[in-house]
């Protein structure tokens, strides 16, 4: 298959997936199976394991013997820099299939599901820096007879919970950080999109990752995925996903005080300025809503405008909207592929329901697509949004933008921050001075200003408030996975007590 050769087939056989533990597959057997269909061709695509909790214990005994041994943390960080930089090799080489089972199960474009992919090696190759750059501190200033340091040592296990919404680049936003450290890992994906976690552990074994390092296990978020944050040989659990799932994370966490790395829901703002360049600005409104079909985390999902442009800026979006390419995510031209699944399909459709029931005006957009096969839904502006309204407080989780107008800049900040989320916010102006102001007062672990989902692996990512605890990626990625400790050491002769 080559890249970019226009669309592509549908796969003619269903692809069967055992599950990864100890470097080594292990076959379904008489355990149960979920078929996965394809949400754009409502056909089968892969087929995954129904672990049961004894494959997951099985699984963290196997990690926590992996990290007790030290056959992956005993080695130095260049060791396991060459690991990583032969996993990013692995990637690229298999690119095209990963590509392939991630727009199948997901639903998302082609050419961003390849877009993700390379992306995903390339933080590979970062984590590889980090596992090198990774240090501690020393105190060399507690006078002649004593010096103290403050190391770094790897948490131990950790269990990784991942969403559906980007199975592989949140899955390689965490593991190789995870792996830098010198962590060893338990994986669960979600159960609508499990294979690329499942290719990955064959590519890290190829690459020479010790066995035992990273393991997956297949199945149901409520059985298996509960099971991971109320375990308590687990000693630190990230998960991405609904605020929802995070809360009970949370609470399970007490069993055993594991730490918790949590990247959950957004309802994220987008703040233009009447100075901003208003084509510029409504094309990355657009891509904000549009981009993974709204089904991001950082979706820019709450249009804050000036007054004195909401008309001519709304004009500007619908012209826009009219133009995104939704359709068949096999066709590399497509820009908004297929809802993950009908469930999420009904939530996004409920709310363009609700949002016209609270008296919002639609602008554009409005409901589903009509397709033969699959689900999917148009773009979906509405305007005159209050916050009390449903679609300005929830995530959605789908191309559902609101609109909602303000004339002083105080008024901006105060509807920006007017969310129990913290996530990412946009700004969009040409004054520094407001664009400063703007991103000082808003709360937001992530924000830009003129563009919108942007950056790599180099800055840390996370929430503030109820988005989440922790950052994953940057050189905080790998402190995030370890544990300090402080060591003093006394030299010379003793200055005796007793
Ligand atoms: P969930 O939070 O249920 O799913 C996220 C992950 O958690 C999946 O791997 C899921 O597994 C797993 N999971 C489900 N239940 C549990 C549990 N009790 N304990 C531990 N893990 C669990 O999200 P949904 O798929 O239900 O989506 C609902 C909403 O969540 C979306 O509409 C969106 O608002 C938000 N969301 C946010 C994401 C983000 O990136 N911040 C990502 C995904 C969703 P499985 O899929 O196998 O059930």
């Amino acid at each position: 298959m080559e890249m970019n050769a226009g669309k592509l087939a549908l796969p003619e056989t269903v692809r069967e997936f055992g599950f990864f533990v100890d470097g080594k597959w292990i076959a379904a057997g008489n355990r149960r199976v979920i078929e996965r269909n394809s949400p754009a061709h409502d056909v089968p695509v892969t087929r995954i394991t129904r672990c049961t909790v004894d494959d997951l214990n099985q699984a963290v005994r196997v990690a926590r013997d992996a990290f007790n041994d030290r056959r992956w943390s005993g080695l130095s960080g260049a060791d396991r820099a060459t690991v990583l930089l032969r996993a990013a090799e692995g990637i690229r080489a298999r690119a095209e299939e990963l590509a392939l089972l991630e727009t199948l199960e997901s639903g998302k474009g082609i050419s961003q599901s390849r877009g993700e992919v390379l992306g995903a090696a390339s933080i590979y190759e970062y984590a590889a820096g980090a596992a090198r750059a990774l240090h501690g501190e020393t105190f060399n200033n507690l006078g002649d007879n004593l010096i103290g340091l403050v190391i770094r040592e790897p948490i131990g296990v950790v269990g990784l919970i991942t969403p559906w919404n980007f199975p592989f680049f949140i899955l390689s936003e965490r593991v190789p950080f995870i792996l830098a450290s010198g962590c060893t890992v338990v994986a669960k994906p979600s159960e609508v999109t499990s294979a690329t976690t499942l290719v990955m552990a064959e590519i890290l074994a190829e690459a020479g990752l010790p066995a035992g390092v990273f393991n997956v296990v297949t199945g149901a978020g409520s059985e298996i995925g509960q099971a991971m944050t109320e375990h308590d040989d687990i000693d630190m659990l990230s998960f991405t996903g609904s605020t929802a799932v995070g809360r009970r994370a949370l609470l399970a966490s007490a069993g055993n005080f594991k730490k918790l790395g949590l990247e959950l829901g957004g309802k994220n703002p987008q703040i233009v300025f009447a100075d901003a360049d208003l084509n510029e600005a409504a094309d990355g409104v657009v891509f904000g809503i549009c981009f993974n079909a709204g089904q991001c985390c950082v979706s820019g999902s709450r249009l804050i405008v000036e007054k004195s442009v909401a008309v001519e800026f709304e004009k500007l979006l619908a012209d826009k909207i009219a133009r995104v390419r939704v359709g068949d995510p096999l066709d590399p031209n497509t820009q908004v592929g297929a809802i993950v699944t009908s469930q999420q399909n009904d939530t996004i459709l409920s709310y363009i329901g609700r949002g016209m029931a609270e008296g919002a005006r639609l602008v554009c957009g409005g409901g589903a697509l009509e397709t033969e096969k699959g689900q999917f839904i148009r773009p979906t502006v509405f305007a005159d949004v209050r916050m009390d309204m449903a679609v300005a407080r929830e995530e959605i989780f789908g191309p559902v933008l609101t609109i909602s107008t303000f004339e002083t800049f105080e008024e901006a900040i105060e509807l920006a921050n007017d969310t129990v989320y913290g996530l990412a916010a946009s700004i969009w102006t040409k004054n520094l001075d407001k664009a400063t102001s703007a991103f000082r007062r808003v709360q937001a672990g992530r924000v830009w200003v003129n563009t919108t989902i942007a950056g790599g692996p180099e800055t840390p990512i996370g929430g503030f408030k109820q988005s989440g605890h922790g950052r994953e990626t940057g050189i905080y990625g790998v402190e995030e996975y370890t544990e300090v400790k402080t060591v003093h050491i006394a030299l010379g002769k003793r200055d005796l007590w007793v």
